[in-house]
């Protein structure tokens, strides 16, 4: 029997709930706040993740990369932010009044170890506003982040907020950092060790409990901002009070991507134990530079939809159900058949869900099926029903029937 690829999942119908829940949410918020859809393939040209990552960055190693039959390296979608990037160029969005603000709900794969909350493939909703600076920007992608995820009823959120500089400021930081843990190599966790050469910011964000106190007596970055980042940062923190965001300033988040500069935020779930982000984000002024355009400042966050589905469960948040069918029509007999067959087609047409009995049951298991799914009424049609052209209008609800018209089986249940 063949399953689903590990760290996979279906997405079963009674599941689908949440994800329509979800979905509706952010089009709806992302309309308010005047964010547009975007949509990016699925695969794009290996080296659009790769150029944006450190050398030995978790993405790449993470990257599922193959070539096609033409020899060209491709890669799976591993994040959103540099697709839209690459889309933002590509169509000459630089052309328009800025910043452009996008959004996009995307599948992303990452070959990680299967846990809860990681998965292979996982799905993010995101926001970019590209091509300005302003921090009251940054203020307006936190912002809409939170409420995006307060609006669908989790509880208990907090907002952790960072500036990791820039280019200027930076690698002084980068280099008092790697100087703080050269004497603690022999303590260091492996991922560390290869962080320490490699993409040291990242040993702010280590879980391993061993690496823990290391990290406390860390310098902090917020001591090595230059001016402007310096007053970029406290813009932010200003216009976020302004909006009446509650927020923590957390100098262990930084970003895995080479790209993130000045503000950084993640937001996670209250509770016990090591918090998983719900969604994460930043400034990244340097990306479009990198991806070949004219310097074009950025921010934007991605929030994972399965990670906020376990938070809802774990909440206990109730969301609406999908729709559900209002009709089943039952038939007993070839003629009957005809006539439920014409019925549903009718009812559809109307607007009303319905759905047709197939086969040759039983009456009885007729009305089972009609049970499991839930259906408001079942209409049922016999020999004399087709004779007198009536029907038999059951309520399932109260299991009470009556015998009406067969043409007017549709505009009463339309009344109803
Ligand atoms: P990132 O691009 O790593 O900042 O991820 C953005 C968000 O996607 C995270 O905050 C998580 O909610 C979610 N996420 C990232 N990686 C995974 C994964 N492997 N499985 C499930 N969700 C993930």
């Amino acid at each position: 029997m063949f399953k689903a690829p590990r760290g996979t999942s279906d997405i079963l119908p009674q599941e689908k709930a949440y994800w329509r829940y979800i979905e509706g949410k952010a089009v709806y918020l992302c309309q308010l706040y005047g964010y547009q859809p975007l949509n990016t393939p699925v695969f794009e040209d290996y080296q659009l993740f790769a150029h944006t990552a450190p050398d030995g960055a978790d993405i790449i190693k993470e990257m599922y990369v193959f070539e096609d039959k033409s020899g060209q390296k491709l890669a799976l979608t591993a994040e959103g932010t540099a697709p839209i990037c690459r889309a933002y160029l590509e169509h000459g969005l630089f052309n328009l009044p800025q910043p452009v603000k996008l959004y996009y709900i995307i599948p992303a794969f990452r070959y990680e170890r299967p846990q809860a909350g990681r998965y292979r493939q996982h799905h993010q909703f995101g926001v970019e506003a590209i091509g300005d600076a302003d921090p009251a920007l940054d203020a307006e992608v936190i912002e809409l982040m939170y409420r995006f995820l307060s609006s669908l009823g989790l509880s208990g959120l907090f907002i952790e907020i960072n500036s990791i500089g820039c280019r200027k400021c930076q690698p002084d930081y980068v280099e008092a950092l790697k100087k703080y843990y050269s004497p603690f190599w022999d303590r260091l966790c492996p991922d560390c060790k290869v962080r320490l050469a490699r993409n040291p910011l990242r040993l702010l964000d280590c879980k391993e409990v061993s690496c823990q106190e290391i990290i406390t007596g860390a310098p902090k970055i917020t001591d090595y901002l230059c001016s402007e980042c310096q007053i970029h940062f406290q813009s932010v923190q200003k216009y976020l009070t302004a909006l009446g965001i509650t927020y923590q300033l957390n100098h262990r988040i930084v970003r895995g991507l080479d790209y993130y500069t000045r503000t950084v935020f993640e937001v996670k779930p209250e509770g016990k134990g090591v918090q998983i982000a719900l969604g994460g984000g930043g400034r990244y002024d340097n990306l479009i530079e990198e991806l070949g355009g004219k310097p074009t400042p950025a921010v934007g966050f991605a929030a994972g939809i399965e990670r906020i589905i376990i938070a809802l469960k774990n909440q206990n948040v109730i969301v609406p159900a999908l729709p559900k069918p209002v009709a089943y029509v039952a038939y007993l007999g070839t003629q009957a058949k005809l006539e439920a067959t014409k019925l549903v087609s009718r009812l559809r047409h109307q607007g009303i869900a319905a759905i047709q009995a197939t086969g040759d049951k039983s009456l009885k298991s007729q009305l089972r099926q009609a049970n499991s799914l839930d259906v408001k009424y079942t209409i049922i049609i016999g020999e004399k029903e087709v004779a007198n052209e009536t029907a038999v209008l059951r309520d399932m609800s109260s299991g009470e029937q009556e015998t009406v018209p067969l043409s007017e089986v549709a505009s009463l249940l339309e009344k109803r």
